[in-house]
């Protein structure tokens, strides 16, 4: 990344499928910052905020998994601001690309016990600033306002995409799990006044918890922005939240995982993950079929992941 400038954005949309369905892709794996993804998207616009107010440590959350800290450690190593990342101790010792990338980008992790998690980032922070820091807290997975503003630009360029082609998506596909995502194209969609569909496919929470963690995200946005001619009512309706694919019976699923993931690499050149995009892909096909959808016009928001990809490349074969 050049600078402190804002990096422009906007990443390819294209047609890979015409059967009952014409399948658009959006890829957002292919911003071009450390493999890119929807966390490389919410983490510019953090370190906008971090280089304007100076913050000299980052403080964040998340797995050795995790793509959002495999960025942040990068962004941070580029500017050469030491981050330090809380992990779950669940997971402690599992290898990854990601985590082999955050230590060679020189962040410190510390693992806790999850019920933990939260007074070991307040006493890091407070440390911190007795230390004589400037710390920045960055939510696990860049969850909050500054997250849901990256998506709103997204969903932007969704609607410039189809003015200048004349193409309309009737419906929007995608990985969802803190939420982050949905809410910010859900809040681009509210401000545009259309009503296409846009369904987030739940990678791990159940139906109830994460549709309301994407509500109270969309209203945080609109109260803080002062934004407040958009209803309840209206926000509800827009959320669509499919945690039909998970919980279920996982072992019979892995099978049409390895199969879809396989297919969408050999077929048509694109990586996908069997965390996030591979069940989301998977899990739109699903639905498409289940609600008897023909003719449409679908776009499937590949959100990143890439190094997931790798690991399960070597767990495959
Ligand atoms: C984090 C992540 C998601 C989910 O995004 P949220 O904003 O947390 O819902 C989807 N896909 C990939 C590849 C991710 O890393």
């Amino acid at each position: 990344m050049v600078g402190k400038e804002t990096m422009l954005i906007n990443t390819p949309i294209y047609q890979i499928d015409k059967g009952n369905n014409n399948i658009f892709i959006k890829r957002e794996d292919m911003i071009p910052y450390s493999f890119g993804g929807n966390k490389a998207r919410k983490a510019i616009l953090f370190f906008e905020e971090i280089d304007k107010l100076q913050s000299d440590f980052i403080v964040t959350y998340g797995s050795a998994y995790s793509n959002h800290c495999r960025i942040v450690a990068n962004m941070a190593s580029e500017r050469g601001i030491p981050c330090q990342i809380i992990a779950p101790l669940s997971q402690h010792g599992e290898d990854s690309y990601n985590s082999r990338m955050m230590k060679l980008f020189g962040a410190g992790i510390e693992t806790c016990p999850v019920e933990e998690v939260h007074t070991k980032i307040e006493s890091a922070l407070a440390d911190l600033e007795k230390d004589g820091y400037k710390p920045y807290f960055i939510a696990g997975g860049g969850h909050g306002d500054i997250g849901t503003k990256a998506y709103i630009e997204c969903y932007k360029e969704i609607c410039d995409f189809e003015s200048k082609s004349g193409q309309h998506f009737d419906y929007i596909f995608h990985a969802s799990g803190t939420g982050t995502t949905q809410a910010g194209l859900i809040c681009g969609q509210l401000l545009n006044g259309d009503d296409r569909k846009i369904v987030g496919i739940s990678i791990a929470r159940e139906e109830s918890y994460g549709r309301g963690v994407i509500l109270e995200s969309i209203k945080e946005y609109f109260r803080n922005h002062f934004i407040d001619h958009i209803t309840a009512e209206q926000i509800d309706h827009a959320t669509i939240f499919d945690a039909s694919c998970i919980g279920k019976g996982y072992a019979s699923r892995e099978k049409e995982l390895d199969d879809t993931i396989a297919y969408m690499i050999s077929k048509k050149g694109i990586p996908l993950d069997q965390t996030y995009t591979g069940k989301a892909y998977l899990g739109m096909q699903k639905y498409l079929q289940g609600h008897n959808l023909q003719n449409k016009n679908i776009l499937f928001i590949h959100t990143g992941g890439t190094p997931l990809f790798f690991d399960y490349l070597n767990e495959l074969c």
